[in-house]
């Protein structure tokens, strides 16, 4: 299983820039199945520009009704039922996302919802789907119904929690993740409303007690000081936490997820530059260049 990384920034100063890229990631090979999470701007585009194929998803999961989330869900959609023309996959998300909710959302059009299953969470909901559970946990963000994700797979447990601010009750919904994945805005404790920086992860992380954390979503203000940021997150919350990269494939290593090893996907964009940025050392140890044949 490889948890790969098509976007890596967040919030909308991100997304309209692109200095970081946002089209969320895919976990692929989860039992035999590809799902693609909170594709933001650009999903479709860098799905190519990195060399995979969006056809080949069977769900598409969306977190919340912000652009930097659910822009690209529909084009995905319809690469998932081959132009609409095949009832196929699963459509995973919060209920202002998939129903609307205020002058939250939709954000998926009926046309788009008429291939494939739908499956709209409430906080706390845990649902079937494929070989996987999927939990619904709590965010306190500007979408009142936003939701993060922990993915069940065979007692294997990813959690991502979406963007939320750091609330009391948010480690509890996430325990016992094995992989912790986290909307990180902002370095230091440079907290905004609606958001984690590194200081409320690492306390997240000191609950929840994963095997590996990862930081994403980051906003402009953790462009050049995210290596940084994870090595002091790993070593305040005794956690090995990575900053996820463009382009970042991790294949999970289900025994010891701490020693998954990382590649960098080939940009086809951008060939003789596959690593967008220098790697920290425990990056290093486990980085391999991939070769096309992977791909
Ligand atoms: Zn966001
Ligand atoms: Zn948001």
């Amino acid at each position: 299983m490889k948890i790969i990384f098509l976007g890596t920034g967040g919030g909308r100063f991100s997304a309209i820039s692109q200095r970081k890229m946002t089209g969320g990631f895919r976990l692929d090979n989860l039992g035999g199945k590809n799902y693609h999470v909170d594709p933001g701007p650009g999903a479709l585009v860098r799905t190519y520009q990195f060399g995979l194929d969006p056809r080949n998803i069977n769900g598409v999961f969306v977190s919340h009704s912000h652009t930097d989330h659910y822009n690209d869900a529909e084009i995905l959609i319809e690469a998932m039922t081959k132009g609409m023309t095949e009832s196929k996959g699963y459509i995973v998300g919060a209920k202002s996302v998939i129903d609307g909710y205020k002058h939250w959302g939709p954000c998926i059009s009926k046309y788009h919802k008429s291939k494939s299953k739908i499956m709209p969470l409430n906080v706390n909901e845990s649902r079937k789907m494929d070989a996987c559970t999927i939990k619904a946990t709590p965010t306190r963000h500007g979408d009142p119904l936003g939701i993060g994700f922990q993915i069940d797979y065979k007692g294997f447990k990813i959690s991502y929690t979406s963007d939320t601010s750091y609330f009391t009750r948010l480690p509890e919904a996430h325990k016992g993740a094995h992989i912790l994945i986290g909307s990180v805005l902002r370095p230091g404790a440079k907290s905004i409303k609606g958001h984690m920086c590194s200081n409320t992860f690492i306390e997240l992380i000191r609950e929840v007690k994963p095997k590996l954390a990862i930081i994403t979503h980051m906003g402009l203000k953790m462009t050049n000081n995210h290596i940084h940021e994870a090595k002091r997150v790993s070593k305040e919350s005794g956690v090995k936490t990575l900053a996820a990269f463009d382009g970042m494939s991790l294949n999970v290593n289900f025994r010891n997820p701490d020693r998954s090893r990382i590649y960098t996907l080939k940009d086809v964009n951008n060939p003789s530059h596959s690593s967008i940025r220098k790697l920290s050392n425990f990056e290093r140890k486990h980085t391999h260049n991939l070769s096309s044949k992977y791909r």
